[in-house]
């Protein structure tokens, strides 16, 4: 049985006085044991008072990006997944969209991201999908195949048992626009048959969540999907209620 993940990707949003209120407020509205895990991803630099500020509570912090590079090193601007393991994070978001798009990260990249993870320890959170040229042209498969294939043949399969996906398609990030639990459904079953193409044992037990303009109204049903095991949520879960609704309805 997988338990269920729900993300907060706090995005380059807020100031320390916004966060810390953010941070208080998600302390009271959520639970003190919530039927499900939750993280949040602060922008970096705020990442070292999130830690603080839920020391003792069930809620995991995690960082948005990852160096590629090494463990330590002349590499400017960046953070190695060895420094986010040293403070406490046990996640880490890799090859979101909007660093694959901005920031011109391949494939190859992310999947190296990826390995620098889990030999730090760190979680990684591996994001794919596809955006709406690629979905109008038939194209959604292949492109998660890619990203998804550049992962598997670079990191060996023993390795990855904590890996969680998360299938976000690019159309639905920030716009308002859901895929519909059965659209998003079908992609995540994909996923896990591409997996399970690798390792049966690895499809199983992979936690492979849905993101794109995720909102306590369509979280639900969503969620109730086979093959969704929660939730990464970017706009929303910057409303400690509003995330607070949604990660109740993962439980
Ligand atoms: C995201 O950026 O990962 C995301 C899913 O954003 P939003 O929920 O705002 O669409």
């Amino acid at each position: 049985m997988r338990s269920k993940l729900v993300a907060g990707n706090w995005k380059m949003h807020g100031s320390r006085a916004a966060i810390q209120n953010l941070l208080a407020s998600l302390k009271a509205e959520l639970p003190a044991e919530p039927g499900t895990d939750v993280a949040v991803f602060p922008p970096s630099l705020y990442v070292a008072d999130a830690l603080v500020a839920l020391s003792g509570s069930p809620v995991a912090v995690g960082a948005q990006n990852v160096c590629d590079q090494a463990a330590q090193g002349a590499f400017t601007g960046e953070v190695s997944a060895e420094m986010l393991a040293d403070v406490g994070c046990r996640y880490a978001i890799v090859g979101h969209s909007e660093r694959r798009a901005l920031y011109g990260e391949s494939s190859a990249v992310v999947a190296v991201k990826v390995q620098r993870c889990l030999n730090a320890g760190v979680v990684p959170i591996l994001c794919v999908g596809e955006t709406d040229e690629e979905r109008e042209a038939g194209r959604t498969l292949d492109v998660v195949a890619e990203q998804l294939d550049a992962v598997m043949q670079t990191v060996a399969v023993g390795e990855l048992s904590s890996l969680v996906v998360a299938y976000e398609p690019v159309w639905a990030i920030g716009t308002g626009k859901t895929a519909s639990p059965e659209q998003a459904q079908d992609v995540h079953a994909f996923i896990r048959q591409r997996i399970a193409g690798y390792s049966e044992k690895l499809a199983a037990g992979v936690r492979i969540l849905y993101g794109g303009s995720v909102k306590a109204a369509n979280a639900a049903e969503l969620f109730s999907q086979a093959d969704i095991d929660g939730g990464l949520v970017g706009g929303a879960s910057l409303d400690a209620q509003e995330f607070s609704a949604i990660c109740r309805a993962a439980e």
